[in-house]
Protein backbone atom coordinates (compact mmCIF):
# COMPACT_ATOMS: atom_id res chain seq x y z
CA UNK A 1 0.00 0.00 0.00
CA UNK A 2 0.90 3.77 -0.68
CA UNK A 3 0.78 6.11 2.47
CA UNK A 4 -1.58 9.04 1.80
CA UNK A 5 1.13 11.73 3.54
CA UNK A 6 4.55 10.49 2.68
CA UNK A 7 3.77 8.43 -0.64
CA UNK A 8 6.37 6.02 0.30
CA UNK A 9 4.76 2.13 -0.08
CA UNK A 10 4.62 0.21 3.04
CA UNK A 11 3.40 -3.59 3.74
CA UNK A 12 0.94 -4.67 6.65
CA UNK A 13 1.60 -7.54 8.87
CA UNK A 14 -0.58 -10.02 8.44
CA UNK A 15 -0.97 -13.25 10.15
CA UNK A 16 -2.58 -16.22 10.03
CA UNK A 17 -5.66 -14.81 11.26
CA UNK A 18 -6.10 -11.65 9.35
CA UNK A 19 -4.81 -12.90 5.84
CA UNK A 20 -7.39 -12.27 4.05
CA UNK A 21 -8.74 -8.97 5.71
CA UNK A 22 -9.04 -6.07 2.86
CA UNK A 23 -9.41 -3.84 4.99
CA UNK A 24 -7.52 -0.69 3.65
CA UNK A 25 -4.75 1.19 5.18
CA UNK A 26 -3.92 4.73 4.61
CA UNK A 27 -1.15 5.68 6.84
CA UNK A 28 2.12 4.03 7.21
CA UNK A 29 3.45 3.20 10.81
CA UNK A 30 6.09 6.08 10.50
CA UNK A 31 3.38 8.86 9.55
CA UNK A 32 1.49 7.80 12.52
CA UNK A 33 3.68 8.30 15.08
CA UNK A 34 4.55 11.35 13.26
CA UNK A 35 0.66 13.13 13.55
CA UNK A 36 -0.17 11.20 16.29
CA UNK A 37 -4.22 11.53 17.53
CA UNK A 38 -4.33 13.66 20.39
CA UNK A 39 -8.01 14.11 21.03
CA UNK A 40 -9.32 16.65 23.54
CA UNK A 41 -11.96 18.04 24.77
CA UNK A 42 -13.14 21.84 25.10
CA UNK A 43 -16.43 23.31 26.10
CA UNK A 44 -17.50 26.81 26.01
CA UNK A 45 -20.70 28.24 26.80
CA UNK A 46 -22.15 30.88 24.22
CA UNK A 47 -24.72 32.89 24.53
CA UNK A 48 -27.92 31.08 24.89
CA UNK A 49 -26.15 27.52 24.44
CA UNK A 50 -22.98 25.30 24.93
CA UNK A 51 -20.35 24.21 22.54
CA UNK A 52 -18.25 21.43 22.47
CA UNK A 53 -15.06 20.97 20.50
CA UNK A 54 -13.06 18.31 19.71
CA UNK A 55 -10.02 18.60 17.83
CA UNK A 56 -8.25 15.91 16.88
CA UNK A 57 -4.89 16.86 16.82
CA UNK A 58 -3.00 18.96 19.06
CA UNK A 59 -1.70 21.36 16.63
CA UNK A 60 -2.01 22.06 12.83
CA UNK A 61 -0.43 19.80 10.18
CA UNK A 62 -0.76 20.56 6.04
CA UNK A 63 -1.11 16.93 5.46
CA UNK A 64 -4.11 15.07 3.52
CA UNK A 65 -6.46 14.62 6.37
CA UNK A 66 -8.39 11.88 4.50
CA UNK A 67 -5.93 9.53 5.40
CA UNK A 68 -7.13 9.27 8.96
CA UNK A 69 -10.70 8.58 7.26
CA UNK A 70 -11.01 5.37 10.04
CA UNK A 71 -9.93 7.68 12.84
CA UNK A 72 -12.57 10.30 12.43
CA UNK A 73 -15.25 7.84 11.93
CA UNK A 74 -15.42 6.06 14.30
CA UNK A 75 -14.59 9.60 16.53
CA UNK A 76 -17.97 10.80 14.44
CA UNK A 77 -19.82 7.80 15.23
CA UNK A 78 -19.23 8.25 19.08
CA UNK A 79 -20.65 11.96 18.85
CA UNK A 80 -23.54 12.07 16.42
CA UNK A 81 -25.96 10.38 18.17
CA UNK A 82 -25.76 13.12 21.48
CA UNK A 83 -29.17 13.89 22.73
CA UNK A 84 -29.56 17.24 22.45
CA UNK A 85 -26.49 18.14 20.39
CA UNK A 86 -25.98 19.03 16.75
CA UNK A 87 -23.04 18.08 15.43
CA UNK A 88 -20.63 19.83 13.26
CA UNK A 89 -16.86 19.06 11.07
CA UNK A 90 -15.15 22.01 10.43
CA UNK A 91 -10.90 21.47 9.34
CA UNK A 92 -9.42 23.67 12.28
CA UNK A 93 -10.93 26.13 14.39
CA UNK A 94 -9.22 29.27 15.36
CA UNK A 95 -10.09 31.05 18.86
CA UNK A 96 -7.56 33.57 18.80
CA UNK A 97 -10.20 34.94 16.38
CA UNK A 98 -12.74 37.04 17.51
CA UNK A 99 -15.08 36.44 15.33
CA UNK A 100 -15.05 32.76 15.87
CA UNK A 101 -17.12 32.66 19.21
CA UNK A 102 -19.27 34.65 17.62
CA UNK A 103 -19.86 32.67 14.56
CA UNK A 104 -20.15 29.13 16.87
CA UNK A 105 -22.83 31.23 18.62
CA UNK A 106 -24.90 32.07 14.95
CA UNK A 107 -25.04 28.48 14.63
CA UNK A 108 -25.59 27.62 18.09
CA UNK A 109 -28.96 29.88 17.04
CA UNK A 110 -29.50 28.74 13.95
CA UNK A 111 -29.95 25.31 14.65
CA UNK A 112 -31.29 26.09 18.46
CA UNK A 113 -29.37 23.15 20.36
CA UNK A 114 -26.07 22.68 21.80
CA UNK A 115 -23.66 21.97 19.54
CA UNK A 116 -20.22 19.85 19.38
CA UNK A 117 -17.59 20.53 16.51
CA UNK A 118 -15.37 18.16 15.84
CA UNK A 119 -12.00 19.79 13.88
CA UNK A 120 -8.86 18.85 13.09
CA UNK A 121 -6.79 21.27 15.06
CA UNK A 122 -7.87 23.81 17.67
CA UNK A 123 -5.70 26.99 17.44
CA UNK A 124 -5.81 29.10 20.45
ZN1 LIG B 1 3.85 7.73 5.58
Amino acid sequence: MTCKICGEAFYMKRGLFDLFNMKEVYICNKCYKKYPIDLSFLACQLDKYNCIIIPMFKKRYYIDFNAFIHEYTKIFIANYKRVGYKLFFFNHVDLSIDDTLEALDAISKLVRSDIIILCFSLIK
